[in-house]
């Protein structure tokens, strides 16, 4: 009996060992970064820097791709490269790798992520307060300008039709999650999650050696689920729930655009969310197939070759999950 206890009592103590042992996870919140807050947990930090400096300098990385990327900040160089009236422009390595990227998934999702659909973003200003619906010869003369088969770009020399407002709203945060979580690696952060509106990133290992847990938010409100998950993932989610406007109409408009019809896409979609090792793949993906569909989205995830995991839900609430996802119904 003796012999039982004193081996309960020693499990007893390497359980409160280890518990003491984990180290508790550093969080921190860098607001209003990339028109959202950011949030990044560190699980351990293994790294020579303190956790303080290692926030510093995700700051001053977000910050610096803000100066690059931001359509709405006017110093910014994408919002002098969309006032440019010149057809011609040179780009900096940060602006010309984005649209390059950006090009390379108009092509695959057949134009459904298009970074020209800016003047789409300028025309509804859902976030502002400019009247809804929009003036029909505006909406065809905002229509017109999105096209990135028109874009041409070597190097870091772009050609483009004058008026072209490009947009990187729909790729931006999960390219800037990658950014971060390559970063924290290379410090040598042995594990940690990162959370920029709508685009999750998990990396490396939580000290317990458990999966990751994400939820996923419910298109209506509270949560459809939750997601296990190991380092590195990304998760994207799009849905019209996220940004819109009520129109005088009465019509409710939001902010992902069908590019086809430069109205906000109506695809009997709520919400999209995707799981993919590529932090900007899984942003860009999640707007484009939130574009194109239930039918359409399924088709081209299986055309993929079935390279990245998905949540589906359909407005009717209908949801389908892709196999390979380990996910949690609430
Ligand atoms: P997300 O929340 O990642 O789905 O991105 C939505 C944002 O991307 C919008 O606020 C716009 O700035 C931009 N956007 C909207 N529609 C599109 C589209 N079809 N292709 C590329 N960017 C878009
Ligand atoms: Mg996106």
């Amino acid at each position: 009996m003796r012999r039982v206890l004193s081996l309960v009592l020693i499990v007893f103590l390497f359980v409160l060992l280890l518990v003491a042992c984990t180290p508790a996870p550093y969080s921190a919140v860098l607001c209003g970064k990339m028109n959202t807050d950011v949030l990044i947990t560190l699980y351990s930090n293994g790294a020579d820097k303190s956790a303080d400096e290692l926030i510093a300098a995700c700051e001053d990385l977000l910050d610096e791709a803000e100066q690059a990327l931001s359509r709405t900040d006017a110093a910014a160089e994408l919002a002098r490269v969309n006032a440019n009236m010149e057809t011609t422009v040179t780009l900096s390595d940060t602006l010309a790798d984005m649209l390059r990227l950006s090009l390379s998934l108009s092509r695959e999702t057949s134009g459904a992520f298009d970074p020209t659909a800016g003047a789409l973003s300028v025309l509804y200003d859902i976030t502002g307060d400019t009247h809804l619906p929009p003036d029909p010869d505006a909406l065809a003369a905002a229509k017109a300008t999105v096209d990135y088969t028109a874009l041409a770009l070597e190097g870091n020399t772009l050609s483009r039709p004058v008026g072209t407002v490009l947009d990187f709203g729909a790729i931006a945060k999960g390219h800037l999650a990658a950014v971060l979580v390559d970063y924290l690696l290379a410090e040598g952060v042995s594990g940690g999650v990162l959370s920029l509106g709508g685009n999750v990133a998990v990396f490396g290992e939580k000290p317990n050696g458990k999966p990751f847990r994400v939820a996923v938010r419910a298109p209506e409100g509270g949560y459809l689920g939750e997601l296990a998950l190991s380092g590195n993932t990304y998760v994207s989610t799009s849905g019209a729930y996220e940004r819109f406007r009520v129109g005088t109409d009465g019509v409710t408009y939001h902010h992902i655009f069908d590019p086809a019809t430069g109205k906000p896409a109506d695809s009997g979609l709520a919400s999209v969310t995707v799981v993919s090792r590529d932090g900007a793949r899984a942003d860009a993906l999640s707007t484009a197939l939130y574009v194109m569909g239930y039918d359409a989205a399924i088709s081209f995830w299986e055309k993929a070759g079935r390279n990245f995991d998905m949540i589906l839900v359909r407005e009717d609430g209908e949801v389908f999950v892709t196999p390979d996802l380990t996910f949690e119904a609430a």
